[in-house]
Parts: C-alpha cells; sequence; structure tokens
C-alpha cells in the first residue's frame, strides 16, 4: 500500500502481527472471513470439514496485522486471532498498570 504522505512517527510504529487459529469443524463455510480481511490473509480450502463446508485456511500467514476483524465476524466463533509478538508482563508491568 502507497500513501500520498508518510506519517511523522512512522519510524515509530511496530506493524504488528497475528498468528491466525481456526476451529475447523466449527465453519459453516460463510467465507466473511475471507471476503472481509483487509489483508487477504485467508482463502478457502478444498477440502471439507465434519459438517461437509469448505473452510477458511492461512494463505499468506505474514500479512496478518492482528487487527481481530476475522474473529469478530465470524458467526460462528470458529476462526481466532493471537499476537505473533506477544510477551508476558512482568510483576513490576503488572504493578505499575495497578497505580
Ligand atoms: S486478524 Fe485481521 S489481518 Fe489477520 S487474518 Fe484476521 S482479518 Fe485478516
Ligand atoms: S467467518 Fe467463520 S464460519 Fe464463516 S468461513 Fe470464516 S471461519 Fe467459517
Amino acid at each position: 500500500m502507497r500513501y500520498w504522505r508518510v506519517p511523522l512517527d512512522a519510524e515509530k510504529v511496530k506493524i504488528p502481527r497475528g498468528e491466525i487459529h481456526l476451529i475447523i469443524n466449527r465453519c459453516k463455510g460463510c467465507e466473511f472471513c475471507v471476503e472481509f480481511c483487509p489483508r487477504d490473509v485467508l482463502v478457502m480450502s478444498k477440502d471439507y470439514n465434519v459438517k461437509g463446508y469448505h473452510y477458511p485456511e492461512v494463505a499468506v500467514p505474514d500479512q496478518c496485522v492482528n487487527c481481530d476483524l476475522c474473529q469478530v465476524i465470524c458467526p460462528d466463533f470458529a476462526i481466532f486471532c493471537l499476537p505473533q509478538d506477544a510477551e508476558a508482563k512482568s510483576d513490576e508491568e503488572v504493578k505499575d498498570g495497578e497505580g
């Protein structure tokens, strides 16, 4: 994607990465997640799940930006995304957050 100007804080912003998880047998093949993913990460599989539906698979994993749209839009809670570089917070950070 090409922007008409570079944001002033572009060098400080770190693009998040996500890891997609599928619960294949919950899927009913509606394709919402494939259709609305802003990064075209997902495609429909040619295989079937136990219910007889095609389900999505991850085509370009490194394009996922952990936006959670697929997770929010799925009517069957069959897909979710986790941050790829999630780090456990230290006890100190947790205490600071409480203050
Ligand atoms: S989290 Fe966002 S970018 Fe990643 S697969 Fe889902 S909709 Fe696409
Ligand atoms: S939105 Fe959910 S039910 Fe629809 S194809 Fe994607 S994973 Fe399957």
